[in-house]
Parts: structure tokens; C-alpha cells; sequence
């Protein structure tokens, strides 16, 4: 019974994946149901400094349990709730989560390091997105500097004007903003001039051909010195080897996240490996 096809996504009239198996997620009652029975686990995956390969941030990223108690990656079930628009509500919950988390860090008297959530586009756009995003943050008394707002380049489009007037505002806030997934399929320099924001993560797809390929480590090193006079800070996405870390390392990236330091870690096992309680 796991059927999977093809659907027009209206935005960007490109056919998507969509998982058959998942399309209950598509059902608000549903939906709301499974978030507060806990089955959307929020996992932290480290980011390490280049210099001294220390504990320098994390990002947020969410996973799904089935009724087989399968742990689901969100490539198969997020873009379900894209076509349903669904997706705020998660994008949102994993904030809350993460909102949290770092308010217990907090309380426990932790070493606190920024996480990075992912947004979704649909969830930028959403109506009242900035309004409720400010409500959930206010019930905290957590510094908006440790909260990083990653949304994706994207490999389907530029970022819309639409969507860019939404992060000034975000940021305006005093939000990070961090843009994911930078080098996909092409590099957007327009990004540059066209708003402010903090990070800059290359995909790992650029990390992956910067050890076979020279072409690459020139672009790179071309962007580290944008981002460097831009104040901006890079993030290298997918390290997997030693080697691809040196090279980073010479190009100067400043944070590494990927394999080679550890997968996305649930809460407390990313606590115990990363964090000394006082
Ligand atoms: P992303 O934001 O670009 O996250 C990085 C992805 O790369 C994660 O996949 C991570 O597990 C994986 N990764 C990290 N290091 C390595 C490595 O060394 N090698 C390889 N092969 N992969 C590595 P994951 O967790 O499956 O998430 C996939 C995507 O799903 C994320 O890509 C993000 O776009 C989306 N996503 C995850 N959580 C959320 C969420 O809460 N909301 C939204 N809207 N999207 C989310
Ligand atoms: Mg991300
Ligand atoms: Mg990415
Ligand atoms: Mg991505």
C-alpha cells in the first residue's frame, strides 16, 4: 500500500515527490493529534568550529514516528505538508521545541549555543507569520541571537520579493537569518544585494566536490571572501572526511556540520555528548 507519485506543486508548477503513505499528515485534526502525542522528535546535529573543533551551535532538525514506530526522515514527509500548507504548524512546533530546549539549557545553568530552525517558505508567507512568531517567542525570556531562522536558497526558485521582505522584517526583529543549502544547483549572488542576513550554509553538494575538484575550492574561497567583508558567517553543510575538513579549514570557512562530527543527535544524547551540566 505505499504509494508514491508525482504532484503539481501551484507556487512553482513543478511536480514533486509526494508519499502516499503520509497523506493522513494532511489532515489538520490529525496533525495537531500527532505533534502533541509527541511523535515529531526534534534531533540537534552540532556545528564545530573550524579553529579548535569546539561545540559552536546546532540545528534543528525534526523527524517523524509512524504507527510502525519507524523513524521517517523529512524528505519523505515534509513536502506532503508543503502541498498541504500544513507545514507552519510544524515549523512552528519545532521553534516551540527548540524555544525549550534552550530555556532549559538556560535553567539548568548550560553552556547555551544558537540552534538554527528550518523554515519553510509556505510557513514565511503564511499569514501573520511575523505577529506569531513574536507572540511564541515573547512567552520566553531567551536573547533572539540564539535562535537562527535557516531557510532554504532553494534549487526550485530565487527567494521571492514577497519572501524577502519577510526576513528584513524578521530580521528587524533581531532574528538570524541563515540561508540553507547555498550552491544546490546555482548560486543566486543577487542573495547578496538584495537583503541582510547572518550565515551563509554551502550544501553539501559543493562541500562533497571541494576535495576533487579545484574549480570548486576557488568558488568557495570566493564566497568566504564576500562573506568575510559582508560580516557574514559560513557554515559548511555534509562534511564527511578529514580531508574535505582541511580544505574548508584552509578556505577558512568558519563552522563545519556533518558526519564527520556526528548525524542529528536526539535531545538527550546530543546533551551528554555536548554538553557538561555545571
Ligand atoms: P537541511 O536543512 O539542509 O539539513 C541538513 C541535512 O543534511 C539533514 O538531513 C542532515 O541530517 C543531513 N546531513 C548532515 N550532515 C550530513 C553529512 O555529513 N552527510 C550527509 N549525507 N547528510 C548530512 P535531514 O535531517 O534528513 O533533513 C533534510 C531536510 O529536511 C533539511 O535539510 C531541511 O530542509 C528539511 N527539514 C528538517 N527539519 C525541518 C523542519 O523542522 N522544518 C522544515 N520546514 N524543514 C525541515
Ligand atoms: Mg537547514
Ligand atoms: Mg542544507
Ligand atoms: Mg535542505
Amino acid at each position: 500500500d505505499k504509494k508514491a507519485y508525482y504532484r503539481k506543486n501551484p507556487q512553482t508548477s513543478r511536480y514533486r515527490y509526494i508519499n502516499d503513505q503520509f497523506l493522513e499528515l494532511n489532515n489538520p485534526q490529525v496533525l495537531t493529534k500527532f505533534l502533541a502525542e509527541g511523535q515529531f522528535p526534534v534531533y540537534l546535529q552540532p556545528k564545530l568550529s573550524f579553529s579548535d573543533r569546539k561545540l559552536a551551535g546546532a540545528e534543528a532538525l525534526v523527524r517523524y514516528i509512524d504507527k510502525h514506530q519507524v523513524l521517517v526522515a523529512p524528505s519523505q514527509f515534509i513536502p506532503v505538508l508543503e502541498s498541504s500548507h500544513l507545514i507552519y504548524m510544524l515549523d512552528f512546533y519545532v521553534f516551540h521545541s527548540v524555544c525549550n530546549i534552550l530555556k532549559r539549557w538556560i535553567d539548568e545553568g548550560q553552556e547555551v549555543i544558537p540552534i538554527s530552525v528550518n523554515f519553510s517558505r509556505y510557513t514565511l508567507t503564511q499569514t501573520n507569520f511575523l505577529q506569531n512568531l513574536k507572540n511564541l517567542w515573547k512567552s520566553y525570556d531567551i536573547s533572539q541571537n540564539l535562535i537562527q531562522i535557516e531557510i532554504t536558497e532553494g534549487s526550485e526558485s530565487e527567494l521571492s520579493a514577497e519572501i524577502v521582505t519577510i526576513l528584513k522584517e524578521v530580521k528587524a526583529e533581531g532574528f538570524s537569518i541563515s540561508i540553507d543549502d547555498f550552491g544546490v544547483k546555482y548560486a543566486n549572488l543577487s542573495l547578496f544585494t538584495s537583503m541582510d542576513f547572518d550565515v551563509l550554509k554551502i550544501d553539501k553538494s559543493l562541500v562533497e566536490d571541494v576535495a576533487k575538484n579545484t574549480k570548486a575550492q576557488l568558488l568557495i574561497q570566493t564566497i568566504v571572501e564576500l562573506c568575510k567583508k559582508l560580516g557574514i558567517q559560513l557554515v559548511a553543510e555534509g562534511v564527511e572526511t578529514e580531508e574535505q575538513f582541511q580544505l574548508l579549514d584552509r578556505l577558512s570557512c568558519d563552522l563545519a556540520q556533518g558526519y564527520l562530527f556526528s548525524k542529528p543527535l536526539p535531545l538527550d544524547e546530543f546533551t551528554k555528548r555536548y554538553l557538561a551540566a555545571i
